[in-house]
Formats: structure tokens, C-alpha cells, sequence
């Protein structure tokens, strides 16, 4: 039989929320004060800033400078509890989940976990390329890309460097060209020096893009610019180029030559995953989960959906949100307000979606910015990226340490973490494995 999790009882309403992103961390901030007693549980204790994490891989930040301990958020806010656990299952009749640390019940239930990687149904490429959806697949590709270096300096024979320096990445998003722009640039800056002996003219780093276009959400003036600066920085962009797998070192493209290569990151899209307990008729095929402008499961009226997980169809959003940060935190807010507004028995207000645009940079002072009353490229792009991203980033010393570091890697043209971190266990795997 499951054991039941501690939590203090109390005689206030609980809400449960699952998830410590963009969305449930807001939510559970949110409700500080608030008549009802909150409980937040997320796999991790720590909040990840997803936006940031190819920097994490390309070793321009530190993995402590984009992740912020739940508990600290959280401090002193005494109708708000933390526990580290997994979600395993709901069940709305009893209205209880189950998690790894035990059963808990609840008054509402908000499901907040984002979505994993989508590999489309390719069991070679999800077995053997590199995700970057947590900062701990940032610090693996970190590893990857600095391994690869020093194993290419031990290689006489250019079958055997060739695909050690090609990297490819498929998902031409903002994910996909940001990683792409920030590895060239190190190839520029960095690792010549780092790296004397090898030759760098034979690294190459490819893009490859299953639709016409990069960043296939923004003006079509973005998708210009970022060929343009990709371009201008060495990168070889393949677009038309659908995936179909990746084998013997070499990743098969649809009617194109395939690449050799033993690093292909994976950027490509992203689903959710059915929750145990729930019927399956509640999920979209990209298995986000279905719900009314309340951001409610029609079904269970106790039980909510807010970020990346919700499918919410609007007449400006037909085919639903975004999957960005700004929705989650905007669904979070405003679920804020309607849990007060039913805790005092006043109608609750529905979701609109109000869109403060997209960027993607591409590197050093070159961005793309579509806002809701103009376009930006360039520099001044590049800079309105800075600033708000590093305004986006949780906690005082996290802002402060990404500036310096971007001040650092910006005047010295440097980035300064190339360290190959590995736990003792991955490093005697790995030898008992080659
Ligand atoms: C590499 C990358 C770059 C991105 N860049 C941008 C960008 O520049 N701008 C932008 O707007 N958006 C960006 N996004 C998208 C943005 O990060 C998401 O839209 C946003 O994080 C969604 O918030 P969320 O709260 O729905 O989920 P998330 O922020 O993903 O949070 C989900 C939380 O749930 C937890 N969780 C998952 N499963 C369980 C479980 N079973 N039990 C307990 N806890 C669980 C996770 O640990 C996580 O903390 C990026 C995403 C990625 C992956």
C-alpha cells in the first residue's frame, strides 16, 4: 500500500501544483498570502531558465547561474510548501495524486510540467542524440562538445576526425540557431586557441530544418536575418531537410546526402506525455492536454492545466498557444487571481493571450526581435535580448553573475567555463564501454 505523504493539516482549501517551471513557480508566488494552503512539488528541487541552457552547453555560463534552489524562492512565505517528488498518477475521484514520496490530496490540482523532448517516433534518434530540455542535458552536451576535441586530438586518420568535428543540430527554432550561432562562434574565438594542433577548417557545424524557414513562428524579415547572420558566421543551414534517422555515425536526411558525424543534438520539437489516471481522450496527438479559456479541464472542474502542457483554443489562437514562456506565466497569473476570485464566490475571468513578441539571437551584437509594433535586427536586437532575458532570470546574484560572465565573454571574445565535469561513475562507464 502507498504511503501518505507528510504535509500539515490545516482547514484551509488545498491546491496542489505539479511543476516548479515559468508557470507553477509564478502560480505558487502568486498565491503567497492567499487563503489556501499550496503545495508545490517539481523532480528537482531547483528552477531551471530554459532560454539559457545553450549557453550552459556551449560554456558560457554556469549551470548554478540559470538554475535557483525552489526552497530560497520560497522562503517565508508560510502558507506555500515545497516538496521534492515526481508525479506517477492522479486520481480524480479521490481527488489524490501519487508521487515517489507518497499519496497527497488535494481541493484543486494544477497541472504545470511543460512537455519532453519529441523524437517523432525514431527510436536511433531518440537512443542516440544529445536533448537539451534540462540543465543537466546542457552540462552532457557541454562535456560532449569539449570531448570531442580531445579525442579528435588523438586521431591520425581523417575518417576518424571528420566525425568528431561535424556537429549537427536539427530544429532550426530559436533553440536550434541560437546553439548553432554560439558553437561557430566559438570555433572563431575559442577553440583555435584552446586547441592549436587541430585543424579547424575541417569542423563543420550544420542546421538542418525540416520546414522552408528558421524560427518558423517569427516575420518572415527574421527568417531572412538569421540565414543571413548564420551564414555570416560559417554555419551551413539545410532547410527542406527532414530527419529520418541516424545510424553508423551518419544522420539520414529525406533526399539529401546523409552527414557523418558523431554529435547531433536534437532541437526538434517537443510533446507532452500522458498522465497516469487521466483518460487518454483528454490529450491532443501532440498529447497536451485539453482545456476550457479557465485554463480547467471541461471534465474536472477541481483540476487545471497552465504553460506548456495546456492546449486552450482561442478564436486568436485557434490551433492554441505558443509554447513559450510568456503564456505560461501570463496563464499563471491570471489562475492567481481566479482562485482568489472563487475563494470569495466571484466569477472567475477567462485567458487572453497578450503577445509581447519573440527574439532569437544568433550571436555576438546580432539578434532578431519581432515586437508587437516594430522589427529589430542587429545590434539593438541584440542588446534588447540581453536585457530581457537577464530581467526574466530568478534571483538577484543569477542576474549579476550572467552579466559579468556576458561582459567577460564580450570584451575578451572568451568564454571562460570549458571545464569537462563528469561524475567518476559516467567516466569509468565510459571506458568500460570504448
Ligand atoms: C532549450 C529551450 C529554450 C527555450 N527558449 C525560450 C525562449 O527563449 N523564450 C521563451 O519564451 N520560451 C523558451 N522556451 C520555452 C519555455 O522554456 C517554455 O515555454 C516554458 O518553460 C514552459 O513553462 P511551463 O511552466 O509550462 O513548464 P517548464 O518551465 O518546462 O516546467 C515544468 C516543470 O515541471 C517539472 N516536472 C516535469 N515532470 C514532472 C513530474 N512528473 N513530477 C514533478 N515535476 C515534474 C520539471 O522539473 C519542471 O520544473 C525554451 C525551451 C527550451 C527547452
Amino acid at each position: 500500500m502507498v504511503k501518505q505523504a507528510y504535509i500539515p493539516e490545516t482547514d484551509k482549501k488545498r491546491i496542489i501544483i505539479v511543476g516548479g517551471g515559468f508557470g507553477g513557480l509564478k502560480l505558487a508566488r502568486k498565491l503567497a498570502g492567499s487563503p489556501y494552503q499550496v503545495i508545490l512539488i517539481d523532480s528537482h528541487n531547483y528552477h531551471q531558465f530554459q532560454p539559457l541552457f545553450y549557453q550552459v552547453a556551449t560554456a558560457g555560463l554556469e549551470p548554478t547561474s540559470i538554475s535557483f534552489p525552489l526552497r530560497k524562492i520560497l522562503q517565508n512565505l508560510p502558507n506555500i510548501h515545497f516538496r521534492m517528488a515526481s508525479l506517477l498518477r492522479v486520481d480524480p475521484i479521490s481527488k489524490t495524486i501519487e508521487t515517489d514520496i507518497g499519496l497527497m490530496n488535494y481541493d484543486y490540482l494544477v497541472l504545470a510540467l511543460g512537455v519532453v523532448t519529441n523524437y517523432f517516433g525514431m527510436e536511433t534518434v531518440k537512443n542516440k542524440t544529445i536533448p537539451m530540455k534540462s540543465v543537466s542535458e546542457a552540462i552532457y552536451l557541454r562535456n560532449r562538445i569539449l570531448m570531442n576535441f580531445e579525442k579528435a586530438l588523438n586521431e591520425s586518420q581523417r575518417q576518424d576526425i571528420d566525425p568528431l568535428l561535424n556537429f549537427v543540430i536539427v530544429g532550426g527554432g530559436p533553440t536550434g540557431v541560437e546553439l548553432a550561432g554560439a558553437l561557430a562562434e566559438m570555433k572563431k574565438y575559442v577553440l583555435p586557441k584552446d586547441f592549436p594542433e587541430l585543424d579547424f577548417s575541417r569542423m563543420n557545424i550544420y542546421l538542418l530544418e525540416a520546414s522552408p524557414n528558421l524560427l518558423s513562428g517569427m516575420s518572415d524579415r527574421a527568417h531572412d536575418n538569421a540565414l543571413k547572420y548564420l551564414g555570416k558566421l560559417g554555419v551551413k543551414v539545410k532547410l527542406n531537410a527532414m530527419v529520418t534517422g541516424y545510424e553508423e555515425d551518419s544522420i539520414k536526411i529525406k533526399d539529401m546526402d546523409p552527414i557523418h558525424t558523431s554529435t547531433v543534438i536534437w532541437a526538434a520539437g517537443v510533446s507532452g506525455e500522458v498522465i497516469e489516471g487521466l483518460p487518454e481522450s483528454l490529450f491532443t496527438p501532440s498529447k497536451r492536454i485539453q482545456t476550457d479559456r479557465y485554463n480547467r479541464i471541461p471534465a474536472y472542474e477541481d483540476i487545471f492545466v497552465i504553460g506548456d502542457l495546456a492546449y486552450m483554443e482561442t478564436e486568436k489562437y485557434p490551433e492554441g498557444h505558443p509554447q513559450v514562456a510568456q503564456v505560461a506565466i501570463q496563464q499563471a497569473k491570471l489562475l492567481a487571481t481566479n482562485f482568489k476570485k472563487l475563494a470569495q464566490n466571484k466569477t472567475i475571468q477567462p485567458f487572453e493571450y497578450k503577445d509581447k513578441g519573440s527574439m532569437a539571437t544568433v550571436g555576438r551584437k546580432l539578434a532578431v526581435a519581432d515586437l508587437p509594433w516594430f522589427k529589430l535586427r542587429g545590434f539593438t536586437a541584440w542588446l534588447l535580448w540581453l536585457f530581457v532575458h537577464l530581467m526574466q532570470l530568478v534571483g538577484i546574484k543569477n542576474r549579476f553573475f550572467v552579466f559579468m560572465n556576458w561582459w567577460w565573454n564580450y570584451v575578451l571574445y572568451d568564454q571562460s567555463l570549458r571545464v569537462l565535469i563528469r561524475p567518476k561513475l559516467f567516466r569509468y562507464q565510459e571506458r568500460i564501454s570504448e
